[in-house]
């Protein structure tokens, strides 16, 4: 895309031009004071997350605290054509919240309120930054839990937007399987509900900041047997439990294994 709001690179990609970068802080510091950060620490905390892949500072951090909120930022930053990155707990590994074209981080951390569980239905509707961690504490008063185990400190909707699945996967499902609906975003600031009636179908050219999801949650049960690697299960089966009970809590390398 040519527009005067980029400006030309190597590769072919553009960096927002610096000018549209002014503007859009102009148009959101009001509104986001200390909330809107160009700080070069922070910036650099948003821009390399836990992958190898080179890091890519955004040109600032905003931290949302609602949905208003999230519709503003979106809205000013369409305006002037740059660049927003929504930022979970930063834990992906392949780069995807690298900042190479500069732009906004979004933050959504503090937009982590746990809406409600409903234990009848076996679901819960959360906000886009909790973490999964934090879900499982307050699923757990109710001998519940939501069963996507990948092992990082994540938010619900970063697994959402990778389809996480972890080592309990085969047998509870993955993001994919236990997403019933989202409430989202749009560029333009409109808010939109989406509901699955089968596994999640998003598409990649669906541009839009989770706002807030509902997921199925699973029933705890009492004798699940929890096994730290493949050799624990093993021994946990021949020792006479029931093999459905036994889930394996981590990957093991076949380097571990050999
Ligand atoms: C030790 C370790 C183990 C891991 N194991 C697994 C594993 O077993 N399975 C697995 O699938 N992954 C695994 N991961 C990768 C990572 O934890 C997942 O990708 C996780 O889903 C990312 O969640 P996050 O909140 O950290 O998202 P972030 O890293 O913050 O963001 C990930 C992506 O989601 C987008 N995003 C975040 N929030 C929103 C939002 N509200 N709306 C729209 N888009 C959003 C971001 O823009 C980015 O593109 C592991 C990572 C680590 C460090």
């Amino acid at each position: 895309m040519k527009s005067e709001h980029m400006v030309p690179s190597a590769g072919g990609l553009s960096r927002v031009a610096s000018s549209s970068v002014q503007k859009m802080l102009d148009a959101l510091s009001a509104s986001f004071d200390e909330r809107l950060s160009t700080n070069e620490t922070v910036r650099a905390q948003h821009g390399s997350g836990e992958s190898w892949l080179p890091a890519g500072r955004p040109d600032a951090v905003v931290t949302a605290r609602s949905t208003q909120e999230v519709a503003e930022v979106l809205r000013v930053c369409n305006q002037h054509s740059v660049p927003v990155i929504p930022f979970g707990a930063g834990s992906s590994i392949e780069g995807q919240i690298h900042a190479h074209l500069g732009g906004i981080s979004l933050d959504l951390a503090d937009m982590n309120e746990i809406v409600s569980v409903n234990a009848d239905d076996m679901d819960c509707v959360v906000q886009c930054g909790v973490v999964r961690q934090q879900l499982n504490e307050d699923l757990r008063e109710q001998g519940l839990f939501f069963p996507v185990d990948l092992g990082a400190h994540a938010t619900l909707s970063g697994m959402v937007a990778t389809r996480a699945s972890g080592t309990t996967t085969v047998r509870y499902g993955s993001m994919r399987d236990l997403v019933l609906g989202l409430m989202v975003v749009l560029p333009d600031g409109e808010v939109i509900k989406v509901e699955f009636r089968g596994p999640m179908r998003t598409s990649p050219r669906l541009q839009a900041v989770i706002d807030r999801l509902r997921s199925e949650v699973s029933a705890l049960r009492e004798d699940r047997s929890l096994a730290p690697d493949i050799a624990r299960a093993a021994q946990l089966v021949t020792s006479g439990v029931l093999l459905e009970v036994v889930e394996i809590q981590r990957l093991v390398s076949l380097d571990e294994m050999l």
